[in-house]
């Protein structure tokens, strides 16, 4: 296959009650980590690219790597910019093919996030992907942020002004929370979806409770972000591994990388509910 548009599969998702699994990659081992697991559960999935792996390695490269590693693929792949900076980033993104979008204006004034969003909101719809927004301030763990639960009447205005085609908010979610338990208030998010009717999305899913994930996507979570989680699985594994002098076959390591990657997606696929899906 070749990489697929987003607007299908989060539809897909949101009717089904069950929610693709976003896959932040930063490289080859974890795009092909991803696709391979996904592919032997028969689930459709998203990998995604933040700001901090764009930062590591250029757009133009992830994405000629994610898109031929879907094409080898049998199920369906999206390929989403996580946390998109701005409309510029948003047409590099889709002149590199992604395949889904993601602008972040949650830390500007409403008023400057709806008039961007709606620009960019224009771009996506031009070439048939979605758009996701952020409202509410979800924070990141170890950051000196302010945290905000989303305003279930900014977020109707918000959706109906931008016209976006899924919302992540914050519910007591936090980025980067690693073996902490950080519990969502599940009543915030019902009302939520509720008022707006669209697909929801859950940033910094590492940290919450299996489930209180399960029934989070019963109340419309459609998308869960994953991403700290293998990142710090993938640093304690090599901590483990690399103190022995005998561990000196590199690709022996990295297999074991890709081993550790795979388990989590394993995991949070089934978790999701996105397994046999595709
Ligand atoms: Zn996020």
């Amino acid at each position: 296959m070749t990489l697929v548009s987003g607007l299908k599969w989060l539809e897909h998702a949101h009717k089904n009650n069950y929610a693709i699994g976003a896959f932040s990659v930063d490289h080859i081992d974890s795009i092909e980590a991803v696709i391979q697991t996904a592919e032997q559960l028969e689930s459709p999935v998203m990998i995604q690219t933040g700001q901090a792996t764009l930062n590591h390695t250029p757009m133009n490269v992830l994405a000629a790597a994610a898109r031929e590693a879907a094409r080898n693929a049998k199920i369906p792949v999206v390929l989403h910019l996580d946390h998109g900076n701005g409309f510029a980033q948003a047409i590099q993104a889709i002149r590199c093919g992604y395949t889904s979008l993601m602008f972040d204006g949650s830390n500007m004034d409403i008023e400057d996030n709806i008039r961007i969003t709606k620009s960019i909101k224009e771009a996506a719809s031009a070439v048939g992907i979605p758009l996701e927004a952020e409202l509410g301030k979800v924070g990141t763990r170890g950051k000196n942020e302010i945290r905000q639960l989303t305003d279930p009447d900014e977020a109707v205005r918000f959706a109906r002004e931008t016209q976006v085609d899924s919302l992540a908010v914050a519910l007591g979610n936090i980025h980067a929370a690693y073996g902490e338990q950080v519990h969502i208030d599940l009543d915030h998010l019902k009302l939520i979806h509720n008022r707006i009717g669209l697909p929801i999305v859950l940033h910094g899913g590492t940290g919450v409770p299996h489930d209180d994930v399960r029934k989070a996507i019963s109340l419309g979570i459609s998308k869960v972000n994953i991403a700290t989680e293998w990142r710090r699985a993938t640093i304690d594994y090599l901590r483990q591994h690399l103190a022995e002098p005998q561990h000196n076959d590199f690709f022996a390591i990295i297999q074991g990388v890709r081993q550790t990657i795979r388990d989590i997606v394993k995991e949070k696929i089934e978790l999701f509910g996105s397994a046999g899906k595709a």
